[in-house]
């Protein structure tokens, strides 16, 4: 498999090269130069197969080359000692759940799978590797849990002071050994331009074999493309998938995997109040700003780092991306009326972001309804109509599948505090999160400035 720079598409690298670089050196990022056709495989799935069966088995097809066969199921059954799980919601609505792995949340998927595999690399060639990552606190967990003891790998987490949920900050604060945190006195728009200048700094990349584990690393997105085969699989026919969305790896992942050949009908991208990408989706202008606070605060980015591989992966054609992608802006009160209606209709607990996806699936297939009968209970239904329309943000779905699989991003115990203001309850921990309550937090403060990053870098491993 060769991948190419998203600016340049005479930069090319292997999977191993790419992953132990993060981004490409023209400051792009990469992706996958021709998609190979897997819908042949795709199609000798059943909705039996395991998840890690049809990981190996797309891995042994996009990377058989770098790792042989049997390297690729090494890679994922070392990876995979968890599996999501696809639920039904109510009517047309699955939840796929991705929060059963070390951090509860979708992101040990990509961090299991680049850890295992660049342990593999670096052992086969006997280097080392500094992983950088900034985290708007899902991220750091994840990779923190993942990377954890792996030999010859170093971690470094940047976080927003303040702005990630206590239990988050103790996910990532508290594993020790080989993972730095480094709580930063500023936004996670801040911790993503000093990890991305800390990358393009000629110096630093000459001292120190720097990478990235944010979604920025192909090797972090490659892997999410396959539960999206797996829950198309497991769910019979052709799905639209609605994506609750932050750096929107998550959902170039989908539309890496459509490519590849799995059928579906199309995506819902869905927003908290961030929505640079819906606004691009209804007016093709692209107008990065700085984030705004919410409580999906895995989703408050205001430029999102993937935007430019998705762009890419469509050949820049608005258009073509608007047909496949219809965008959806959640705010906050709409956020907790979903947790809120979700608890009452089900019993069940969704986490901040999972319901910012749920409340845009259900607005999705009350448009294909038509709308009509207004007057049920559905809280839908009581928004003014401008509202509504202003934040459907250019979403007529162009699909006809009736269901709707939204990709349920964390565990609800993550978010026990909001959760608690929408119900009046909180969800019990799962008990590898209240371990993690109960150890001791270790991190060095340091302030927005790249500068104060090198130092920091510098003085340990320079
Ligand atoms: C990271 C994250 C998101 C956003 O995913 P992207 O790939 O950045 O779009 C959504 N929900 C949760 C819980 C997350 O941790």
């Amino acid at each position: 498999m060769r991948l190419t720079s998203t600016r340049d598409e005479s930069i090319s690298a292997s999977f191993e090269e790419a992953i132990l670089s993060g981004l490409a050196p023209d400051g792009g990022l990469y992706k996958i130069d021709s998609p190979p056709d897997l819908s042949a495989i795709i199609s000798r799935f059943r909705p039996e197969t395991s998840f890690v069966s049809v990981a190996s088995e797309l891995t042994a097809a996009l990377l058989g080359d770098e790792l042989g066969a049997g390297g690729a199921r090494e890679v994922c059954e070392a990876a995979y000692r968890f599996a999501p799980a696809l639920a039904r919601l109510d009517g047309e609505i699955d939840l796929l759940e991705l929060f059963h792995g070390p951090s509860c949340a979708f992101k040990d998927f990509g961090a299991s799978f680049l850890a295992s595999a660049m342990e593999r690399f670096l052992a086969r060639s006997g280097r080392r590797t500094i992983i950088l990552t900034a985290t708007s606190g899902d991220t750091g967990s994840a990779v923190a849990q993942a990377f954890h003891r792996r030999d010859a790998i170093e971690v470094v987490i940047l976080y927003p002071s303040g702005r990630v949920s206590p239990l988050q900050e103790q996910q990532l604060t508290t594993v020790g050994d080989n993972v730095h945190a480094l709580e930063v006195d500023g936004a996670f728009d801040d911790c993503q331009r000093m990890a991305k200048e800390a990358f393009l700094d000629p110096e630093l990349r000459r001292r120190l074999p720097l990478t990235s584990a944010n979604s920025i690393n192909i090797g972090r997105l490659l892997p999410q493309a396959f539960y999206y085969v797996y829950a198309g699989v497991a769910a019979g026919g052709p799905v639209t998938f609605c994506v609750p969305s932050g750096n929107f790896g998550n959902l170039t992942a989908g539309v890496m995997a459509r490519r590849w050949g799995m059928e579906c009908a199309g995506f819902i991208a869905a927003t908290n109040i961030n929505d640079v990408v819906p606004k691009y989706l209804e007016s093709a202008v692209f107008a990065p700003r700085s984030s705004l606070r919410t409580y999906s605060n895995a989703m408050d980015v205001g430029n999102p780092s993937n935007f430019e591989r998705l762009l890419a992966i469509f050949s820049g054609d608005h258009d073509r991306m608007a047909r496949t992608i219809s965008g959806a802006v959640v705010g906050d009160e709409e956020t907790m009326e979903e947790i809120r209606f979700t608890w009452e209709t089900t019993r069940r607990f969704i986490c901040p972001h999972t319901a910012v996806g749920v409340r845009a699936a259900r607005r999705f297939l009350e448009r294909k309804r038509g709308s009509a009968a207004g007057g049920g209970e559905h809280p839908e239904r009581r928004r003014p109509e401008q509202e509504k329309r202003r934040s459907e943000a250019g979403g007529s779905g162009r699909s006809d599948a009736r269901r709707v699989v939204c990709l349920a991003t964390a565990h609800p115990a993550k978010f026990g505090e909001v959760i608690e203001e929408a119900v009046g309850e909180r969800p019990e921990l799962p008990g590898r999160l209240a371990e993690a309550m109960k150890r001791s937090k270790s991190a060095t403060r340091i302030d927005a400035r790249t500068a104060a990053l090198r130092e920091f870098l510098l003085d340990r491993w320079g």
